[in-house]
């Protein structure tokens, strides 16, 4: 069998490709059978199925009777597999807010007679042809209307998220684009004459988009590219994001499945599980090194005060090799002119580069530093050298090696 495309699937593609190959390639069952979010948007849409099946009998039914069924359709389905993901907020939250969302609608568009409702929840299949290539695509449309005073065909889809698209999202949206070029199948005026609509049902706004028969073309191409991708995918690496709490497949992916399978493990053997252990013994490293790490800065710190009185020792005594049971410190005082930093003494610094470049020697160091004077002043001429002296500083530089005595 041929297989079907829909929006929703290119969507679970797109947000991770492990996801898309559990669900659609394997067709593993999720763990979970749906979240708090999706049952109450799923009961919030069988109701305002139900009112415009109505409608579309010329029967409307009032608001308390829309809200009796909502309650009716959550009592019937809900059960303990419905998973609530955020943090502090019950079901009981979920089922006052779909209902404020039916409030809402009802109070904003009765008596419903805007337009002519053509179908409500409509599984539409068409196919998208690029040449021989034929690739099935369905969808499932919330409202088709035909409103008769703008002479145009309604693309209804509700919305229950918690977060308002903008416009420019919804011009750019591609799921009611996708079903106008369904629809146009059958109508082909609705190429042309078709306005998308989502209602954002928390915030009780209606939101409109409209598409030229170039961007339904676009569009067109774009999906076949975007099947074709699909479809030559060979590479389903997991793509952990915020989307995962959401979810069916942790226990089984690499992302999630040890967090999930220690999860509920009582303390003993929550400590007991090999990974746990491992992670427990590579933390407690961590944390040892940071503690010597403290501790070798103040060594360091020490060791330099110790470095101070050495050289003050070999500069007292005039010697550069003090003797000591097993080692021997090794005391080497350099004094050499060099250049100086830019962050140093800037004035010094651009005067020296700007007479190299004078004297065309600036090519040969390419910046004034000291690896510039070890590696090529000295070779340079006496006037050269001399011209060069004002701008140099005279740089102390004290080293102190421990030996050991052979
Ligand atoms: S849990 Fe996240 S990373 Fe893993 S399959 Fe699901 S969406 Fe992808």
């Amino acid at each position: 069998m041929a297989m079907k495309y829909s929006v929703s699937r290119i969507g679970v593609f797109d947000q991770c490709r492990l996801k898309y190959k559990y669900q659609y390639l394997e067709r593993l069952t999720p763990e979970m059978e749906t979240t708090i979010e999706a049952f109450m948007g799923s009961r919030v849409h069988e109701a305002l199925k139900a009112l415009y099946d109505g409608v579309k009998n010329r029967r409307v039914e009032s608001k308390d009777r829309l809200l009796s069924l909502y309650d009716e359709l959550w009592e019937k389905n809900f059960s303990a597999a419905v998973k609530i993901v955020k943090k502090g907020i019950a079901a009981e939250d979920y089922r006052i807010k779909g209902r404020a969302c039916l409030s809402d609608y009802y109070d904003a568009y009765a008596p419903f007679d805007a337009a002519k409702v053509v179908s409500t929840e409509e599984t539409v299949n068409f196919s998208l042809r690029d040449g021989a290539e034929e690739y099935q695509f369905m969808g499932v449309l919330d409202r088709l209307d035909w409103n008769d005073r703008e002479g145009m065909f309604e693309i209804h889809d509700y919305k229950t998220s918690g977060s308002l698209m903008t416009q420019d999202q919804a011009d750019a949206d591609i799921q009611l684009a996708v079903y106008q070029i369904a629809i146009a199948a059958r109508w082909p005026e609705a190429r042309t004459n078709a306005k998308l609509v989502w209602h954002y049902l928390l915030f009780n706004k209606e939101i409109a988009s409209r598409r030229t028969v170039e961007a339904l073309d676009a569009l067109e191409r774009d999906i076949i590219a975007k099947i074709r991708d699909m479809e030559s995918c060979s590479a389903f690496v997991p793509n952990r994001s915020a989307l995962c709490e959401w979810c069916g497949y942790q226990s089984i992916c690499p992302e999630w499945k040890h967090i999930r399978a220690v999860e509920a493990l009582e303390p003993n053997a929550y400590m007991n599980d090999p990974g746990v252990a491992l992670v427990a013994k590579y933390a407690e490293l961590e944390s040892r090194k940071k503690e010597h790490q403290s501790e070798i800065a103040a060594l360091e710190a020490e060791q330099a005060g110790v470095k101070e009185a050495v050289l003050a020792f070999a500069e007292r005594e005039k010697t550069n090799v003090i003797d000591g049971p097993g080692f021997r410190l090794l005391v080497s005082v350099r004094e050499e002119m060099e250049a100086p930093y830019k962050s140093e003494d800037e004035a010094r610094w651009k005067g020296l580069r700007d007479l190299l470049i004078a004297e065309g020697r600036f090519n040969e160091v390419s910046t004034v530093n000291n690896r510039m004077l070890s590696s090529r002043m000295r070779s340079w001429p006496k006037a050269l050298w001399e011209r060069m002296t004002p701008f140099l500083v005279r740089r102390r530089t004290c080293d102190v090696t421990l030996k050991k005595k052979s």
